[in-house]
C-alpha cells in the first residue's frame, strides 16, 4: 500500500491548516473547572495534506461512480447526481426535525409536501391505498409491517400464530416474524426455484397470520402461481405481506396491490436513487391496502383546507415506530428520481436491468453450475459447485475481479444455492461493461481450471487482498497490508 499512515502519524507539531481572523468580539472566560487540563491531540497539518489524505483515502474505497458494481440483491446502479442536488438544498437540510414535534407546520408546507407526493407515487407504483415514510431501512419496514398484520388479527379476536416464508427468502423475514412473536414454517423451494405449492397448501391454516414474499424471489425468479398464493392465503383469512426491497424489475411493469398483497415495504434506498451497497441509510415505506390501512403509525401528514398538517397514523394506529419522517434525505431522492423517470422511465428501468441480467444469465450459463435454468428477472443466481471440486470456491472467483476494478458480485446467498454467485447488473450498465465482467467471468473459470492452487492468489494489485473476513469487521486495521 503507498500511504499506510493514519492521519494522526502524519501530524507534524504547529503546522496549521486554518487561519482565524484576529478576535473582533469581547473575549469571554470560562470557569476554569469546566476547561481542559491538557490540550486535545488533534492532528496538526496544512490544509493541502489534509484534502490530499482524505482524497487518496477516497480512492482507496470502491464506489459506483468508479466502476460496475454486480452485487446482487443490492441494486447498485447510477442514481443521477439531480437527486443529490435536490437532498442537499439549503431549504431541506436545514430545517430542524423539532420544527415538526412543535407543530410549526407553517414552516414546513414544502418539506410535508415532499412526504405527501411520495407517499401517493409510492401507492400509485405499488397500486396500495396508502403509504408511510417513516421506516428507516428495509427490516425496519418489516417490521412494522408485521406489526400491524398482528394487530389486525388481534382487532378480529386472535393474533394468530405463524408466518410463512419460502427457504429463499431474505434472512430479515424470518427474523422479522420471530422479533414480532410468531413462530415461522420455512417451505422448501420447487425445482423451478420457486415456493413449493403442494408443501404451502399443506400448512396453510388458520393459524397462519401472513404469508411474506419477496417478488421477483432471491433467486432472481418471478413466482408464476402468485396470484393462487394470495388467493389461498385470503381463503384462510391471512394477509399476504411483499418484500420489495428490489423493485427493478416490477416498478412501472406490475403492482403488488393489483395482484393481492395487502402490504409492502420498499427499500427506497435500493431502487430508487440511493446507493444501498455501502451500508448507509437507508429507507423502507411502508405500503398498505384499505384493511391494514388503519394500523398505520403515527406521522403522517395530511391536507386540511388547501395547507399540510400532521396527522396520526391511521385510526387505530400501532403507535410511534420512528421519532420523525423516517431518513428524510433517502425521501428527497426518491421523489426526485420517480419525477426525473416518470411512468415510461421507470417501464424502460425495469425492462433493461431484465435485458441486462438476462444477457449476463446466457452469456455464462455454460462455463458455471445453474441452479434454476429459466428466465430471471433483475439478477442472476450461478453456482461454482463444480469448481469447488477441485477446491475453487466462489469467494476465489469474487477474489480474482477486484483485480480489475470492478466489485464482486453477492456471494454466498441466496442460502439455499451451494457456491452461490448473484448479479445484479442493473439497468444503467451498457453492453461494454456487461461484456468486460463477462469475459472476466469466462476467463477466471479458463484460470481456475487450469491451476487452482495458483488461482487462489487473487487478487494481486490491492493493499489488502485476503483477510480474515470475519475478524476484519471486529478489528479494523486499515494500515495493514497483507
Ligand atoms: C436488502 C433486503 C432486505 C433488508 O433491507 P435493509 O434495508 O438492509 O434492512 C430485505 N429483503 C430483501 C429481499 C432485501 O434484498
Amino acid at each position: 500500500m503507498s500511504n499506510p499512515m493514519t492521519i494522526f502519524d502524519k501530524s507534524q507539531e504547529g503546522r496549521k491548516g486554518i487561519n482565524l481572523p484576529p478576535l473582533d468580539v469581547p473575549e469571554v472566560s470560562i470557569q476554569s473547572s469546566l476547561l481542559r487540563q491538557e490540550d486535545a491531540k488533534l492532528p496538526e497539518l496544512s490544509e493541502f495534506d489534509v484534502v490530499r489524505h482524505y482524497t487518496n483515502l477516497s480512492n482507496k474505497n470502491f464506489a459506483i461512480d468508479k466502476n460496475f458494481y454486480p452485487l446482487g440483491s443490492c441494486t447498485m446502479k447510477y442514481n443521477p447526481k439531480i437527486a443529490e442536488r435536490v437532498a442537499s438544498l439549503e431549504g431541506f437540510t436545514q430545517l430542524h426535525p423539532h420544527l415538526i414535534t412543535n407543530n410549526m407546520n407553517e414552516d414546513v408546507q414544502g418539506a410535508l409536501e415532499v412526504v405527501d407526493m411520495l407517499e401517493e407515487q409510492l401507492c400509485e407504483v405499488t397500486g396500495m391505498s396508502a403509504f408511510t415514510t417513516t421506516p428507516q431501512a428495509g427490516a425496519h419496514g418489516e417490521m412494522l409491517g408485521v406489526m400491524m398484520i398482528e394487530k389486525y388479527h388481534e382487532s378480529n379476536g386472535n393474533k394468530r400464530k405463524y408466518i410463512i416464508v419460502p427457504d429463499s427468502s431474505h434472512g430479515t423475514n424470518p427474523a422479522t416474524a420471530s422479533m414480532v412473536g410468531y413462530d415461522v414454517i420455512t417451505i422448501k423451494s420447487d425445482e423451478n426455484g420457486a415456493m413449493d405449492f403442494e408443501a404451502f397448501k399443506a400448512k396453510m391454516s388458520e393459524e397462519v397470520a401472513c404469508v411474506m414474499l419477496t417478488v421477483p424471489n432471491t433467486l432472481g425468479i418471478y413466482n408464476k402461481r402468485i396470484k393462487e398464493i394470495c388467493d389461498l392465503a385470503h381463503s384462510y383469512g391471512a394477509m399476504m405481506y411483499y418484500d420489495g426491497a428490489n423493485m427493478n424489475a416490477i416498478m412501472g411493469v406490475a403492482r403488488p396491490g393489483d395482484i393481492g398483497f395487502d402490504v409492502i415495504h420498499i427499500n427506497v434506498h435500493k431502487t430508487f436513487a440511493t446507493p444501498h451497497g455501502g451500508g448507509g441509510p437507508g429507507s423502507g415505506p411502508v405500503g398498505v391496502n384499505e384493511k391494514l390501512k388503519p394500523f398505520l403509525p403515527d406521522l403522517g401528514v395530511e391536507k386540511v383546507d388547501g395547507k399540510y398538517e400532521f396527522s396520526k397514523g391511521g385510526v387505530d394506529t400501532i403507535g410511534k415506530i420512528s421519532p420523525f419522517f423516517g431518513n428524510y434525505g433517502i425521501s428527497l431522492r426518491a421523489i426526485v428520481y420517480m419525477m426525473t423517470l416518470g411512468g415510461n422511465g421507470m417501464y424502460n428501468s425495469s425492462s433493461k436491468a431484465v435485458l441486462n441480467a438476462n444477457y449476463i444469465r446466457v452469456r455464462l450459463k455454460d462455463y458455471f453450475d445453474v441452479p434454476f435454468d429459466s428466465l430471471c428477472m433483475h439478477e442472476c443466481v450461478f453456482s461454482a459447485k463444480t469448481l469447488a471440486k477441485n477446491g475453487v470456491t466462489a469467494m476465489d472467483i469474487a477474489k480474482y475481479l477486484l483485480d480489475f476494478g470492478m466489485h464482486a458480485p453477492t456471494v454466498y446467498f441466496p442460502l439455499i444455492v451451494k457456491e452461490a454467485i448473484m448479479i445484479e447488473p442493473t439497468e444503467t450498465e451498457n453492453k461494454e461493461t456487461l461484456d468486460i465482467f463477462c469475459d472476466r467471468m469466462i476467463e477466471a473459470v479458463k484460470l481456475a481450471k487450469e491451476d487452482p492452487e495458483a488461482f487462489k492468489s487473487y487478487p494481486k494489485t490491492l493493499g489488502v487482498c485476503r483477510p480474515d473476513d470475519t475478524r476484519a469487521i471486529k478489528e479494523l486495521d486499515v494500515c495493514s497490508c497483507h
